[in-house]
């Protein structure tokens, strides 16, 4: 059964019997207060007529002619007077019944309702055949006369006669046109359910660019918009999943890539070494590319295994003066001049200068892990440095300052080549280099900025590249001073 249908019949239920309660407590109630008034208005005409037999009884009595004859002609003709009511009269002297003459089992029940004294008067009869009857002693006679006066209450039985039967045609009118609106309005309330329903279907079938519109403010809609929430955040996460593996896939693809070309010299070069005669000059020009491809892969595995294990890890992170991190990147870069000491390679040039410019106070912390900033730096330095080798004029320029905040901002600027500006989005992707054989050419595998934007994930920082074409490139990056 549809909710709709079980809603329908538990209100219709409740609404039929209550409506119908509701008219029969009415109804009965104002049968009662007539049947009341019937009976007053009963009392009062056998008073009158009690009155009246009273009267002509002692009048009959005090000339000593008081005997059946006199009272049957009197009792038929208070019965013609009364004609119209239908009135019926019984007489009963010293306990036996005198008028009418012949004896019913009705006119017994009747005699026995009353007592010495006490009027009885009582509304009998089925359902609209309903009678009044009143049973008295007639007083200040010495025999003791009963007298009873019944008639149907006619008016009474067919005015609720007819009442009766208006009440049950207003009440199945009313369960009528109440199941036409119970209906109608279940519909229109409820189908945004129905609708909501279809939508949810959709969504289960895979669907999940189907969205719900329901408008207003209840219940419905809320569980609507629930439900688009939901569908959106399932197809966020199937397109981040989706993005995800594209992202591997093509990142193995990459790497394949660029393994390749590296192998495929060394394998060559190693095979003309071992079968063609060559000089120990051309040798030792080989060994060289050899060791140099061989390098490139080193590194290459080198910078994907940092990848690979900064990938979800939780790093350590703590507070470290911002001035003796300088001073040893500076160390670092400044050696590296004269020998290899895990700068990369291609900060190198002897007549290149980096300036450094360190605007941070004593006191002044970071808050993060020291050797991840460093791997950081050392990479957006040789990035720049790369960026400025054929210019004469090249310059490098690590910045340091806290800024308004609080945080500190690490800035690299070079005079360079710039990046295009389309292609500024995309370099933070492994492997991917603006001029591929450019960076090559530079010893470049295109991992050093997909590790610094880790990096700059794990630490919540914000990294911010500003290039031009041809005029070079600033990386800011703005690290948290404390927790
Ligand atoms: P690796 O860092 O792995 O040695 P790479 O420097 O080529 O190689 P990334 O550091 O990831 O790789 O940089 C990606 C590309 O972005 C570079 O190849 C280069 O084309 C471009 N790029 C990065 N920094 C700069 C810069 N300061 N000026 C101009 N181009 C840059
Ligand atoms: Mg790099």
């Amino acid at each position: 059964m549809k909710v709709w249908q079980k809603i329908y019949l538990v209100a219709f239920i409740i609404s039929v019997v209550f409506v119908n309660l509701g008219i029969y407590a009415v109804f009965h109630l104002t049968y009662q207060k007539s049947i009341k008034t019937e009976e007053t208005s009963g009392q009062t005409s056998y008073h009158m007529l009690e009155q009246i037999v009273e009267n002509n009884f002692s009048a009959l009595e005090s000339r000593q002619n008081l005997n059946e004859d006199t009272i049957n002609e009197l009792m038929q003709m208070y019965e013609k007077e009364y004609s119209k009511q239908s009135f019926e009269l019984l007489l009963w002297k010293n306990g036996k019944k005198i008028y009418p003459e012949n004896e019913s089992k009705a006119d017994k029940e009747d005699y026995i309702l009353t007592e010495d004294d006490i009027i009885a008067t009582q509304i009998y009869g089925k359902r609209w055949n309903k009678s009044f009857r009143a049973v008295g002693k007639v007083k200040g006679l010495e025999d003791d006369y009963r007298l009873c006066m019944k008639y149907p209450l006619k008016g009474l039985n067919d005015t609720w006669k007819k009442l009766h039967k208006i009440y049950l045609m207003i009440s199945i009118a009313m369960m009528a046109v109440m199941a036409v609106l119970l209906n109608l309005f279940l519909h229109i309330f409820l189908r945004p359910l129905e609708y909501l329903d279809k939508q949810a279907n959709e969504i289960r079938e895979g669907n999940y660019q189907s969205r719900v519109d329901i408008k207003g403010k209840d219940e419905i809609a809320g569980l609507g918009e629930s439900l688009n929430t939901m569908a959106e955040k399932i197809q966020q996460n199937i397109e981040e999943l989706q993005n995800e593996n594209e992202k591997k896939e093509e990142l193995i693809e990459n790497l394949a890539h660029e393994m390749k070309s590296p192998l495929t010299s060394i394998y060559g070069y190693a095979e003309f070494l071992q079968k063609a005669p060559i000089t120990e000059d051309k040798a030792q020009e080989f060994y060289q590319i050899i060791m140099d491809e061989s390098k490139r892969l080193q590194d290459m595995a080198y910078a994907l295994m940092d990848l690979a294990e900064l990938r979800g890890h939780k790093i350590d992170m703590e507070e470290f003066r911002v001035k003796s991190f300088v001073d040893k990147q500076r160390h670092i870069v400044d050696k590296k001049y004269v020998e290899s000491d895990g700068a990369p390679d291609s900060i190198r040039a002897k007549d290149r200068k980096v300036t450094w410019v360190d605007k941070t106070g004593e006191n002044d912390n970071i808050y993060g892990n020291s050797q991840l900033i460093s791997i950081l730096t050392l990479n957006l330095i040789s990035n720049a440095s790369r960026a400025v080798q054929e210019r004469e004029d090249g310059t490098v320029k690590v910045e340091i300052e806290k800024i308004e905040n609080g945080n500190i901002k690490l800035s690299i600027s070079d005079n360079g080549i710039g990046i295009p500006k389309e292609k500024l989005n995309r370099i933070t992707e492994p492997f991917y280099r603006v001029d591929k054989g450019r960076s090559r050419s530079q010893g470049g595998n295109g991992l050093g900025l997909a590790l610094c934007k880790r990096i700059v994930e794990l630490h919540n920082a914000k990294m911010n590249i500003i290039s031009r074409e041809g005029e070079g490139t600033t990386v800011e990056v703005e690290f948290w001073r404390i927790k």
